[in-house]
């Protein structure tokens, strides 16, 4: 890459040392070199691509400035509608599926003058921590090709690592953002809920569900996010109040804030190194003025289980639309029923058959208040647990995910254990607040660690802030070496 981030990329432009094309070219380079060992793309889309950065050149010559996404290229989540090309959420069901129309944030991004390089590879529906549950093959770890470079949006994680892309968005149901970035050493940030507009995104769990960056740097995240938040009135959740500036405290330091780190979230099942990656950048912040303190929220501890109800019974509903009537893939049969069947059947892989049934189980008559119901009394207690924490404290801090990447295959057959990979992030998701991971070291593997912050919502400018000096103070190498010498 001719730049090693978003805002870099924006002043090389502007001085007129690069230009759109020449930065596509380089990232389409870069694909080229990876993309048979990482497989972090689905589609790439280079007559789009290049089409969109003539264009950014040639209104740049004109004079006219779209703002700091001009001419950057940019990588999608194949669960966000594209006009014109195939997007298949990585399932079979919606192969061939071409959106007649952009996703809010794919709108957004055009209008910034942003290049659409590609869609990225995913958990089939966003369903999984580890990309392995893609219909069209797993996408790997840049740091270690053996390795799964978390889910769901592992393709966006590696795509922005290897420098395919220098944005990349994901969604974030339950970690899908942050605990990629963590794996694959990039920035990683799920907003408030409701700020980000779900329009054209392909819904997993519509209460939980939120579109966000995936950078090299924190204040290219403040950037992007800025670019395609908003309200929007085409998505009913949206929004309608004033928005903060994400980046208007990034140099300011952390001098006076307060800062809780979760008891619950650390321990058992956490890797030493990641604890102690944790530990240490709690104490440099401290030396830079903060005030920390342990905080305990109890129901951390119950928030996988509620969400592993509330999420699948959102699925179940969400996905009843993929009857093989309506979109991609149809499988005859001799009546409309057995059309609907076998087409289900055949289009959704093992995961998501697996959370229909215990979505559907859990919202059925005799069930739902026993699970269902029981899941919502959860989701308000972890949301009054956030609000007393955030009586006493700015922002909350974590590892973002208790290990590094696993390897390849580790976890495929034990669903609960890859279920428990988002144990740290799910919280944020189910209260609806806004969290970013930061990457702080490596273990003694060279594996990337991330470091979680939350809070409030709406607090997404004390987030940065304190994920900008996060980000100084670890001085953290964006360098994944197991590509270098891919030809
Ligand atoms: N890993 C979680 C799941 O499988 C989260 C997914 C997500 O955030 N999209 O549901």
């Amino acid at each position: 890459m001719i730049a090693s981030s978003v805002s870099e990329a924006g002043r090389l432009l502007r001085s007129g040392a690069t230009s759109a094309e020449a930065l596509l070219d380089a990232a389409l380079d870069t694909a080229s070199r990876t993309e048979a060992q990482l497989h972090a793309f689905l589609t790439i889309d280079a007559d789009g691509a290049r089409e969109g950065a003539r264009q950014a050149d040639a209104d740049l010559a004109d004079g006219i400035d779209r703002g700091p996404l001009h001419g950057i290229p940019v990588a999608l989540k194949d669960n966000m509608c594209t006009r014109g090309v195939e997007t298949t959420a990585a399932s079979q069901i919606l192969a061939g599926y071409i959106p007649p129309y952009d996703a809010t944030v794919v709108t957004r991004l055009r209008a910034g003058g942003a290049v659409i390089v590609g869609k990225t590879n995913l958990d089939e529906f966003a369903m999984g921590s580890s990309t392995e549950n893609s219909a069209y093959g797993t996408t790997y770890n840049p740091w270690d090709l053996s390795r799964v470079p978390g889910g769901s949006s592992g393709g966006s994680a590696a795509s922005v690592a290897t420098g395919s892309s220098l944005l990349a968005l994901g969604s974030d149901t339950g970690g899908s953002i942050r605990q990629p970035a963590s794996l694959c050493g990039v920035v990683g940030m799920k907003p408030t809920y409701g700020t980000v507009s779900r329009y054209g995104l392909i819904a997993f769990a519509s209460s939980l569900d939120q579109i966000g960056p995936f950078t090299k740097t924190v204040e290219d995240s403040a950037l992007a996010l800025t670019a395609i938040w908003g309200y929007d009135p085409l998505d009913s959740t949206s929004y309608e109040g004033e928005y903060p500036n994400p980046a208007a405290r990034l140099d300011r330091g952390v001098d006076g804030l307060r800062i809780g780190v979760v008891t619950e979230l650390s321990g058992e099942g956490f890797e030493p190194a990641v604890e102690a990656a944790t530990a240490d950048m709690v104490a440099r912040l401290e030396k830079e003025g903060v005030e920390v303190m342990e905080v305990s929220l109890p129901t951390f501890d119950i928030a996988l289980s509620a969400y592993y109800l509330i999420a699948p019974a959102e699925a179940s509903s969400n996905l009843a639309r993929f009857d093989g009537i309506r979109y991609g893939l149809r499988v005859e049969g001799a009546t409309t029923e057995e059309l609907m069947t076998r087409t289900r059947a055949e289009g959704f892989g093992p995961e998501v058959i697996r959370r229909v049934l215990l979505g559907t189980y859990s919202l059925s008559a005799g069930y739902y208040d026993a699970f269902y119901g029981q899941a919502q009394r959860v989701r308000a207690a972890i949301q009054e647990d956030f609000a007393r924490a955030y009586d006493q404290v700015d922002v909350l801090v974590s590892p973002t995910s208790p290990t590094v990447a696993f390897a390849a295959g580790a976890r495929t057959s034990d669903p609960l254990a890859m279920y428990l990979s988002d144990i740290c992030n799910i919280p944020a998701n189910l209260a609806g607040h806004p969290a970013i991971s930061v990457p702080v070291g490596l273990d003694e593997a060279g594996l990337p660690i991330g470091f979680q912050v939350m809070a409030p919502p709406l607090g997404e400018e004390t987030m940065y802030q304190v994920a900008a000096e996060v980000e100084r103070l670890a001085g953290f190498e964006i360098s994944p070496r197991a590509l270098d010498g891919a030809a």
